[in-house]
């Protein structure tokens, strides 16, 4: 990994080798592209550069659907969750003979570098374009913060705090009834949303995909809990804990059978992608727009941009798909030690 350049304020660097930048948002959305969108095409517009919106993702490049960005164009959308560009999926990008074409488009369109701001599929999409003669960096964004080489991708900050605020809810109206509540919330692979929703926001249980569950094990310790005393119960499930229908039903069911208890399920759903952006999503992705600009501009390229502890850091495109992020499991002991 090397240290990216950081509040460079250089103007005339990117002048010579590039003159126009595509930038692109891809798969699943999430809040904090805008403000992603928004510093590509204001950084770009300090360094002289043109910046030119590629709609609808990948698909946007397959059919040459293009828009040109003012500065004006990106007022105002800093505070909006989504992205003005839309995201769709083209599965078809991933034919070689699919992206000739693409590549075609671009270059009639003059784009010579893209800026691709998406998961870990927008990635791959990315790393083949850079292959086949395209310059690309890649700006990791989704709410499951399952990228490898970044501590934390644009969205996620923003859907924990969803989460957390609706644990928070659901508590109030828990401690009224003596009930207990399963919340479910994203997560398909990765434990990440549960894990720090679950510990942020207190949770008695968390049952995360990385961990096997008992669900007898669970039942006896909701039931001592009760039996301490504890006033409310509330259990965070991921939803690829169960592959065979919802998690949070498969885990209420079981639970109101063994213990008898009152039992209530929430699926929080695509709640937790929607809304406005946090300060710290928008913080991190006005960094990272700006510095794909930068690293774009000095003729680097091939890399996503991804953040160590505070500092943007560049990593190469074959390092961050050939590993898998682990999830921090001293995170885990923490949430069950702090439950008690
Ligand atoms: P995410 O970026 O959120 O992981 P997807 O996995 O849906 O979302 O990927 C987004 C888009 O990236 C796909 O619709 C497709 O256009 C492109 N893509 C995904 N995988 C590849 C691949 N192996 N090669 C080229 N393009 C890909």
């Amino acid at each position: 990994m090397d240290t990216a350049n950081q509040g460079d304020t250089s103007v005339d660097k990117g002048r010579d080798y590039m003159k126009k930048i595509g930038v692109l948002t891809s798969g699943g959305d999430s809040p904090g592209m805008n403000a992603a969108i928004r510093a590509t095409v204001r950084k770009g517009k300090a360094l002289g550069l043109n910046i030119v919106g590629i709609n609808s993702g990948y698909k946007g490049c397959l059919v040459g659907d293009f828009r040109n960005f003012d500065l004006k164009d990106v007022s105002g959308i800093i505070e909006e969750g989504g992205t003005i560009l839309r995201s769709k999926r083209a599965p078809e990008f991933k034919k070689k003979e699919e992206r000739t074409k693409a590549i075609r488009n671009l270059h009639r369109e003059g784009i010579e570098g893209i800026i691709a701001i998406g998961g870990d599929g927008t990635l791959r999409g990315a790393k083949a374009l850079n292959q086949e003669g395209v310059p690309t960096v890649c700006i990791p964004a989704t709410i499951d913060n399952d990228i490898y080489g970044t501590d934390m991708t644009i969205g996620v900050d923003t859907c924990l705090n969803t989460v957390v605020e609706s644990i928070d809810r659901i508590r109030t109206t828990a401690s009224a009834l003596e009930r207990t509540f399963i919340v479910e919330v994203m997560g398909r692979d990765s434990g990440y949303i549960a894990l720090m929703g679950g510990l942020s926001g207190g949770a008695e249980e968390i049952l995360i995909p990385e961990v096997e569950y008992d669900l007898e094990e669970v039942a006896s310790d909701i039931y001592n809990g009760y039996k301490r005393g504890k006033q409310h119960m509330i259990v965070v499930v991921a939803e690829g804990i169960y592959k065979e229908g919802s998690a949070a039903h498969h885990v209420g069911k079981h639970l109101k059978e063994q213990i008898g208890f009152e039992v209530r399920v929430t699926v929080l759903g695509h709640m937790q992608r929607g809304g406005n952006p946090s300060a710290y999503d928008r913080g991190i992705a006005s960094r990272l727009g700006a510095e794909a600009v930068t690293c774009l501009s000095e003729a680097k390229s091939g890399v996503m941009l991804g953040l160590n502890g505070h500092n943007i850091e560049t990593i190469d495109y074959s390092e961050v798909l050939s590993n898998n992020k682990e999830l921090d499991m001293g995170l885990y002991e923490l949430a069950q030690t702090l439950s008690q």
